[in-house]
């Protein structure tokens, strides 16, 4: 049976940003969160975003109308027994991912698949605490979900091959492109950029090149978009190091040492653009 009606838990950032690409591509959508004014957060958030696209006059006015007349933002999560695939996007916790998920297989419909958007937590892991893990699955958006291109699909050991080909059919359904992937630290993505970033911050704390340097390396020699310290900035350097931190932890590998430098970067507070300083100031 053909997915109609996607459910959303959590309205932040990633959320907000996965309902307005389903909902463009004609899905009806129920996001939910907590409280009335994280939910209006994520409604305006579309609005905005659908406002932007048709002053640019990438969508139509009736596309953003329509889009936006198939999200339904609610607190309540029994609303979400409507929805026969759900994203589970709130934040980075696995025991609040946990608390969440067990609530949600509780009320989601028996066919429905459930996927999680974690950017580093074990698939496998969140899906030994729930009834149904062959029905669960990751879908890692990446940020900004309207613009970029990529879905990871994450299987843990018991995800059912079904679950998986039904994820990607979704996927492809809302314009994204997916990779099928092996559940396993930072999935793929995350596990080669993040490593190419501490690097970066490495070659900066030995002093062999200045900031401005090493990114004009990285983007004029590698053809890079964005230099690695720039993108660290973006990211979040608290972000990159939590990330490093769980490689260097569960690959029990030295390879996957944080750089010092990161470290007392992110006990100075300079966590990069959101506090308005990181290797570069904002
Ligand atoms: P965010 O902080 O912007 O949003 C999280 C939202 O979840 C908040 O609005 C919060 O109120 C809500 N929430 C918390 N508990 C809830 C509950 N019980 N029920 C419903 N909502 C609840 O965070 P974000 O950047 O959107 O990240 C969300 C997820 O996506 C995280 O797992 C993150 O790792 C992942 N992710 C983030 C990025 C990124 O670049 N930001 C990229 C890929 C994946």
């Amino acid at each position: 049976m053909s997915i109609q009606t996607i459910g959303i838990i959590g309205a932040g950032q990633m959320g907000s940003g996965i309902a307005q690409v389903c909902a463009l591509a004609g899905l009806s959508v129920i996001m939910r969160d907590i409280d009335d004014a994280a939910v209006q957060r994520g409604i305006n958030g579309v609005t905005t975003q659908l406002e932007r696209a048709v002053s640019k006059e990438k969508i139509t006015a009736v596309d953003k109308d329509g889009a936006l007349g198939r999200i339904t933002g609610t607190t309540d999560l029994a609303r979400l027994a409507a929805a026969d695939f759900l994203v589970e996007a709130a934040t980075e916790n696995l025991e609040v991912k946990r608390r969440i998920l067990k609530e949600v297989d509780a009320i989601a419909s028996p066919g429905a698949i459930i996927a999680t958007n974690t950017s580093s937590i074990s698939i496998t892991k969140l899906a030994g605490s729930m009834s149904r893990p062959q029905q669960f699955i990751g879908l890692h958006f990446f940020n900004p979900v309207p613009v970029m291109a990529l879905v990871e699909v994450i299987h843990g050991i018991q995800t059912g091959v079904d679950t998986v080909a039904r994820t990607e059919e979704l996927a492809k359904r809302i314009g994204k492109t997916p990779i099928r992937v092996k559940n396993s630290p930072g999935f793929v993505v995350n596990r080669i950029l993040v490593p190419m970033i501490n690097e970066a911050v490495f070659v900066l704390q030995e002093g062999q090149a200045s900031a401005e340097a090493i990114d004009a390396g990285m983007t004029l020699g590698a053809n890079h978009p964005i230099g690695p310290l720039a993108l660290a900035d973006l990211i979040g350097l608290d972000t990159c190091l939590a990330v490093m931190e769980v490689f260097y932890r569960d690959f029990n590998d030295s390879k996957y040492r944080p750089a010092p430098l990161l470290k007392e970067m992110v006990d100075a507070g300079y966590l990069g653009r959101k506090t308005g300083q990181g290797f570069y100031s904002y």
